[in-house]
């Protein structure tokens, strides 16, 4: 087993508290969306989730940074009032004590720099999934000098066999720098089971994951690497790291974020990787860029230096790499 430390405690335990509350409010609600500048959509769920991660740091480490991925700003607004109000009752649920100033000052903790140490949230990774019914997940990760020491996924829709299920009782995923990724029930946590990736060295018989949303990545190419390397199986669509659950259960080996054509700057952010790339490690599997290049969690908010994400069961890294190569679908600037 791994240690069990202050740090792990919380991170447990808050990322479970925001996943579980997160599925509270799929259920109650008619997913009231907010619209932000880009168009993504923003949930009473991911305020409530950044709201209850924040105070949960706030009472265990109340100096520690946290960078996470939402701004109080519209949720301010006088026409958010609905979506506050909705916000509040909810984060109320968790923190009895909670006033509108202490929703703002916990969402606003999330602002931190990058830097030293930090912890950086995705409060509801997976929005579209989230108002579609489909899959999502809550991740928390701490950064200690560029390097992901922890990392934690609250995935209510999945299984703890780390099968997406609609009914399911939820996956609480936990990894400690060289001390392996462990996985256990998020409703009802008990013993932890270790997570291994799958084995598998035929990439032919290998399992793709990728983004349910194609404007998140490039299908044209994914195929391209499909046909490339006569993989047999339809490529796997699924989203948010729930991805890197399932690929460290050994139930995939191979996942692909590609660069949409019409964003080919596009960098990937700090709480999209963060917590999901330390659990595949410790699974035993490999995360790089589309180029083999080490992600750099030491850049600020984004993987300003990483041109998308391959990962891996490890096995099959090197091979996939060289496919992606083949089919152009590694950037050169
Ligand atoms: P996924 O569930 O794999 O689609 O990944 C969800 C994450 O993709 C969201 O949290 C967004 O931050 C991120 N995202 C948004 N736009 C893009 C894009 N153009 N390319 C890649 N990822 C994106
Ligand atoms: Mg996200």
């Amino acid at each position: 087993m791994f240690e069990m430390t202050l740090e792990v405690q919380f991170a447990l335990e808050a990322t479970r508290q925001a996943a579980l509350l997160t599925a509270q409010i799929e259920k109650e609600l008619v997913h009231p969306a907010l619209t932000k500048e880009d168009r993504s959509p923003v949930t009473v769920a991911d305020y409530a989730s950044q709201a209850v991660v924040a105070a949960a740091l706030q009472r265990a480490f109340p100096h520690d940074r946290l960078v996470a991925e939402e701004e109080s700003g519209l949720l301010r607004q006088a026409q958010s009032q609905d979506a506050r109000q909705l916000v509040a009752q909810f984060v109320g649920r968790v923190e009895p004590s909670v006033q509108e100033n202490s929703l703002w000052e916990w969402i606003e903790r999330g602002n931190a720099p990058a830097e030293g140490r930090f912890w950086t949230l995705d409060p509801l990774d997976g929005t579209k999934g989230f108002l579609r019914g489909d899959q999502y997940a809550v991740a928390l990760a701490l950064v200690e000098q560029g390097s992901v020491q922890l990392g934690v996924l609250g995935c209510p829709k999945l299984d703890s066999r780390c099968q997406p299920q609609s009914e399911a009782q939820g996956a609480l995923l936990v990894a400690k720098r060289g001390e392996g990724a462990w996985i256990t029930s998020l409703h009802k946590p008990g013993a932890f089971r270790r997570l291994h990736v799958s084995a598998q060295t035929n990439i032919r018989q290998a399992r793709l994951l990728r983004s349910f949303e194609s404007s998140h990545t490039d299908v044209e190419r994914i195929d391209a690497f499909v046909a490339h390397l006569a993989i047999q199986a339809e490529p796997l669509r699924l989203d948010s790291q729930a991805k890197y659950a399932l690929l460290a259960d050994g139930h995939g080996e191979l996942l692909l974020r590609l660069l949409s054509p019409e964003k080919p700057h596009y960098r990937e952010k700090i709480w999209d990787q963060a917590a999901g790339s330390l659990i595949l490690e410790e699974a035993g599997g490999k995360i790089t860029d589309l180029n083999g290049k080490a992600l750099d969690f030491s850049r600020g908010r984004t993987l300003a230096e990483n041109h998308g994400v391959l990962a891996s069961n490890g096995v099959l890294h090197t091979q996939a790499l060289a496919a992606l190569k083949t089919v152009g679908a590694v950037p050169t600037d």
